[in-house]
């Protein structure tokens, strides 16, 4: 954290103010703390990540966060491997298998935030979910949150009460993280908020994948369904995120494991159905047309002001067999796909 430029108290990430996530307040320093000077909440800072959750709202409490045995979450369990021997070179094995590249590739956080640097100079940014996973460099202004520590994070934060102000962004990211909100809704209406106009958002979210990470996982979307999450958005881009290949192996690994509940069974059905994968995993190049049976959808667009688009034009839009979409973000000045060239200029 640092301190604000005009007044040392205010506190910021940076150079992002943070406001207290339940009545959007300044925050301001306080011994070891961040106290909202209106509602008197007083927010931890845990191994130097302040925790700015707001405790009646969320499904996380911010006395989970206090002390040793503080909420790491179910997503980093598998890289905290404290296994020696065999059974790392096995589990290794298994999620080489399971990581078994895609032929579908479609744009990350990394990708956006180029995008963004086309625009902006400086081009403000926040991850939502970001894991272990940090984008862009040192020099870059990226705010990276999760509900779990893990390396690469800045901040404890939810994302349906995000703890900075309006306009405070020019980019949200937003990968892998809306099938694990219980109101998708409200989080994309925070990062509409946090968004300055002309701002743009990145997200990725399942369509047809199995249920991981246990009661943390509560919505999938189709990929129309997608588009109207993002209805207050205009859409620069967007596209397949993984392949049907990939997601009939996902889901054979589901459906024999749901065979029995032994053990031996379990471990049985999971090396079938990894082993499964590469091969399963080639046909997504085959699978063009495939966004119906797709694994997953993401979505790059920029913030709309006004009213959003309506249901009418959506279903007017779909696409029937609709493909994969692009692989990868367009150039700024490029004009979007479909729409009519500029007529030449006069000789
Ligand atoms: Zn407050």
């Amino acid at each position: 954290m640092d301190a604000g430029t005009e007044d040392p108290g205010r506190a910021s990430l940076r150079g992002i103010a943070l406001h207290c996530p339940r009545d959007g307040t300044p925050l301001r320093t306080e011994a070891a703390n961040l106290r909202c000077p209106v509602c008197g909440t007083a927010f931890p800072v845990v191994r130097g990540i302040p925790v700015l959750i707001h405790d009646e709202r969320s499904v996380f409490a911010i006395a989970d966060y206090a002390g040793a045995e503080a909420y790491t979450g179910a997503a980093y369990g598998r890289d905290a491997d404290a296994t020696g021997g065999a059974r790392r070179q096995y589990r290794r094995l298994m999620r080489w298998l399971g990581d078994a590249p895609s032929s579908i590739r479609h744009p990350d956080g990394a990708a956006a935030l180029d995008y963004m640097k086309a625009l902006l100079p400086r081009p403000r940014v926040l991850v939502i979910g970001s894991g272990g996973l940090r984008i862009g460099g040192p020099g870059d202004c990226v705010v990276q949150t999760d509900v779990a520590f893990a390396p690469e994070v800045d901040a404890i934060a939810d994302g349906h009460d995000l703890p900075f102000p309006d306009g405070a962004f020019d980019l949200v990211v937003a990968v892998a993280v809306l099938e694990h909100v219980a109101d998708p809704q409200r989080c994309v209406a925070e990062m509409w908020r946090v968004l300055a106009p002309g701002g743009h958002v990145h997200a990725v979210t399942p369509f047809l994948q199995p249920v991981h990470m246990g009661a943390y996982d509560f919505t999938r979307f189709t990929p129309i369904g997608h588009r109207r999450l993002f209805r207050q958005f205009d859409e620069v881009a967007a596209g397949v995120a993984m392949g049907n290949g990939s997601a009939a192996a996902w889901a054979l690994r589901g459906v024999l494991q749901s065979a029995s509940g032994a053990r031996w069974w379990q471990a049985a059905a999971s090396i079938a159905g990894l082993l499964a994968t590469p091969p399963l995993r080639l046909l997504d190049r085959w699978m063009r047309h495939g966004a119906d049976a797709a694994g997953g959808c993401w979505f790059f667009g920029r913030r709309r002001e006004g009213a959003p688009v309506s249901d009418r034009d959506l279903v007017q839009g779909y696409r029937q067999g609709f493909g994969i979409g692009p692989t990868a973000l367009p150039r700024p000045d490029q004009p979007k796909p479909g729409t009519p060239a500029p007529p030449p200029p006069p000789a």
